[in-house]
């Protein structure tokens, strides 16, 4: 193994460009992200803790306000969700899409407008309906043919509901089988190609306290080409044309869902949401003209897109072990707070941060600390060969589904969650304690 000191690279030459716009190179190897060094928050808050770029999260909501000024813009709450986080997404203008009463009630609570919160899932509890109509969530996308009645039951006798329907368009696009939802053969929606889309669609019209305003879909996530959308546009806006001559009844809304996708590592492909806007608007545009139908309200649902990058996570090295060929570097989290490698082979690029190397870079797998072999958060990166128990690795692109995914698989406690924004670090969610695991079990 050598030893010789490496010269810590120029300024400029390491590639930041997945990390947060704010992020900063630091002295001795450190990096500041909203004004704060990251090596300090994992100081004062402890680790694992994952860390969120309010500037960056609030950046991305502006970006997607402006790619789609006549749209409604829905942040996908199951990507990561908190008060703060409500807050932000909210100041910056965009709506809310739920799957659960969990998170709607948090955004209600936290003072987000019901009428801008559309709730979806495969499968809703009587909870999650019982809840959607308490707090009058603007409209509930259907899902299964189960729910026309059970929604329509559940209104007062003066109520009205607005709903969508989930349409399976035909399409596979996504980065993993697990994240593909546009075909048939996976659980969501209702298919167009066997008739059980315009099916519902007949029986929601037919319920007078629903009032049908659109369709829904939603084709996957971590998708990186316009083209997908495009070809599920067309199929929606046929089908929306198709129920037009059999009801007579032109639907004013076409929501297309997100799974916009975003790069983990440089390098990595990512959606160009500007070019995405840009396309979908002609797109929808020509198909309209061609139905003779006039344009509806497009929404987008982007989630991922939002709050991924602008999360980082911190952890401390327990162990570094040579096993065969392979640098095992053992951390203080893994698969409890970032399941996502496990469940669809997702890749990072993790970066030693706290202190500057003193050895070349060599081959890595950064594991967890759980009791499965699968508990791998990231096999064969670069990382510096001097790693050793207490060093601080950085794990970029951490913003969304991974604490929103977290369990409580060895009672570890979920991570702490710390804002970082214009210099100051302040907490949003502590961490889980033994006491609050502890407290669940009430049995003797
Ligand atoms: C998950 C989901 C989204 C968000 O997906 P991202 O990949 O995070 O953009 C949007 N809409 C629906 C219906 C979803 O299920």
């Amino acid at each position: 193994m050598t030893t010789a000191v490496i010269p810590a690279p120029e300024s400029g030459t390491e590639d930041l460009s997945v990390w947060p716009a704010s992020t900063a190179r630091h002295v001795h190897g450190g990096l500041t992200v909203g004004g704060v060094e990251l090596a300090e928050v994992a100081e004062r808050f402890g680790t694992p803790v994952y860390v969120l770029d309010e500037g960056e999260v609030r950046e991305r909501c502006r970006t997607y306000r402006d790619a789609f000024p006549e749209a409604e813009v829905l942040y996908a709450a199951k990507a990561f969700l908190s008060r703060a986080m409500v807050r932000w997404v909210q100041e910056e203008g965009l709506g809310l899409d739920v799957c659960s009463a969990g998170e709607l009630e948090l955004a209600v609570a936290a003072g987000f407008p019901p009428e801008r919160i559309v709730l979806h899932g495969n499968a809703k509890s009587p909870y999650d309906l019982e809840s959607a109509m308490r707090l009058g969530v603007g409209r509930i996308v259907i899902d299964s043919p189960s729910e026309i009645a059970r929604i329509a039951a559940a209104i007062g006798p003066d109520g009205r509901q607005k709903v969508m329907v989930r349409v399976v368009p035909g399409i596979s696009a996504g980065g993993h089988d697990k994240i593909r939802t546009g075909t048939d053969g996976q659980k969501f929606g209702l298919s167009v190609t066997d008739g059980s889309a315009q099916h519902a669609v007949a029986r929601i019209l037919a319920q007078p306290r629903l009032e049908l305003t659109g369709l829904h879909c939603h084709i996957g996530s971590q998708i990186t080409e316009v083209k997908p959308y495009l070809t599920a546009l067309r199929r929606m806006v046929g089908l929306m044309a198709r129920i037009r001559d059999a009801h007579g009844r032109v639907l004013p809304e076409l929501d297309m869902g997100g799974g916009h996708g975003i790069a983990y590592r440089p390098g990595d492909a990512a959606l160009d949401v500007t070019a995405l806007a840009r396309r979908l608007r002609s797109e929808l545009a020509v198909s309209c003209s061609a139905a003779g139908m006039p344009v509806p309200r497009l929404a987008v649902e982007p989630g991922r897109a939002v709050v991924g990058p602008a999360g980082v996570a911190l952890y401390r090295i327990l162990a570094v072990k040579h096993t065969g060929d392979t640098l095992f570097v053992a951390v203080d989290g893994g698969m409890s707070d970032n399941p996502r490698p496990a469940l669809y082979g997702a890749r990072y690029a993790p970066r030693l941060i706290g202190r500057a190397p003193a050895a070349a870079p060599r081959t890595a797998t950064v594991v967890g600390r759980h009791c499965e072999a699968g508990d791998v958060l990231a096999a064969g990166v670069e990382l510096p060969g001097d790693v050793r128990p207490g060093d601080v690795i950085a794990v970029p692109v951490s913003g969304a589904y991974q604490l929103s995914m977290a369990s409580g698989y060895n009672m570890v406690g979920r991570p702490p969650v710390v804002a970082v924004h214009e210099g100051g670090a302040r907490l949003l969610v502590r961490r889980e304690t033994l006491e609050d695991l502890r407290r669940r079990d009430i049995g003797a």
